[in-house]
Parts: structure tokens; sequence; C-alpha cells
């Protein structure tokens, strides 16, 4: 039987921020559902459960719209593609609430870099959805060298080549370009507790906190 301890820790977890936002300052909130969302960046973040986006910058309701799925991987521009989650909600993130960043957060002992590195080395998962899902990063994890690199490595490059996706949308592109919507790839270590900051003139990492 499954223990019912971690749903009541989550409900105890909810009760916490209903005394927060809704009985100690009601006005935030209030305001967030009378004036809708008005959030200024995007972060597109893993699944993994230790590299929350909100928790790590210590941000609250209202302020990040939030993807987040295996490896933080932002697939090319395919209009023609079907059921694409990430770029859809990427779309609606520019176009109707009109972030002004687009963060990409990758981190550190990523399993989805690691089946990356083994698909790579010709090792197939037996699962049904992630070897697609992850060849996104292929030209990260040197796929024509089968797979050899640094793991962290390889999870920063993987953060570029979402950075580089990103401008194949049309309508990042052009703001981009203009300046009014600015792109950054940051890399969390979570070993050492910093933060990485992919700097595009460089063509490098460099730790940012
Ligand atoms: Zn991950």
């Amino acid at each position: 039987m499954v223990s019912p301890t971690q749903i009541d820790r989550l409900i105890a977890g909810f009760k916490s921020f209903k005394a927060t936002y809704y009985e100690q300052r009601p006005e935030r909130f209030q305001s967030l559902v009378e004036r809708g969302q008005n959030p200024r960046t995007l972060v597109i973040a893993c699944s993994d459960s230790r590299a929350d986006p909100a928790i790590l910058t210590n941000s609250e309701p209202g302020e990040l719209f939030v993807i987040r799925n295996v490896a933080s991987l932002v697939p090319p521009y395919q209009p023609e593609g079907r059921m694409l989650g990430t770029s859809s909600a990427i779309e609606f993130a520019v176009r109707d609430l009109a972030v002004r960043h687009i963060v990409v957060l990758g981190h550190s002992n990523c399993g989805g870099i690691e089946a990356l590195q083994r698909i790579a080395k010709g090792e197939e998962p037996e699962r049904e959805f992630l070897a697609n899902w992850v060849s996104i990063a292929c030209e990260a994890s040197n796929c024509k060298d089968k797979g050899v690199g640094d793991a962290n490595e390889i999870g920063r490059q993987a953060v570029v080549v979402s950075l580089t996706n990103l401008k194949t949308f049309p309508w990042i592109a052009e703001p981009h370009a203009k300046k009014e919507l600015s792109l950054h790839g940051w890399w969390f270590d979570m070993g050492k507790g910093a933060l990485w900051a992919y700097n595009e003139f460089k063509g490098a990492f460099e730790v940012l906190a």
C-alpha cells in the first residue's frame, strides 16, 4: 500500500502557502486574479525535482512563466509538428504574455543528459519517448564522437543548443534582434550551489553567483 505521508506533507504545504498568500497578505494574489498574470520572464527548466526555478530564484507567484521538460530542451521551430507542448507554451509566453526575458536553465547531474550520453554511445534506452526527445540536444553530446565528454559540459552545451533553437522561432528572432527580448542560458551546479551563465560573446559559461 502506498504511504499517504508524502501527500499529507503536500497538503500541509498548501495550508502554509494559503496562510501566507490568502490570509497574511491577500492583496498580491487578489491582484493577480483580477488583473491577470504579467510575468516578465519565461524559464525553460528541467523536470528534475532538485532544479525548481521558482525555488532557485526565490520567485513569487506571478513572476515566472515556467516550462519544465526532460533536460530543459527547446526543439527547433517546427510549425507542422504535432502536439508540441514546449513550443506552444513558448508561443503563449512570447506572443500573448510578451515576456521580456527567456532563461534556459540546465543543471548538473541531469538524468536526461546522461540518457543522451548513453544514446550517443549507441545504448538505446528501453523507453518509448526519451530517445527521440533528448535527441534535440544530440549536437551537444558530440553524437558523432560516440558521446565522449563530460556530462556537465554536455549539459551546458545542450543549453546553448536550446538558445540556438529559440532563435529559429520567427517571433523570437525578430524581437531578439531588436533587443526587445533577451535570451539567457543558465546552468545550475547543484553539487556546488553555483549558477553559471552563458556569455555569447566569449562562447563560454561563467559563474554568475
Ligand atoms: Zn535534468
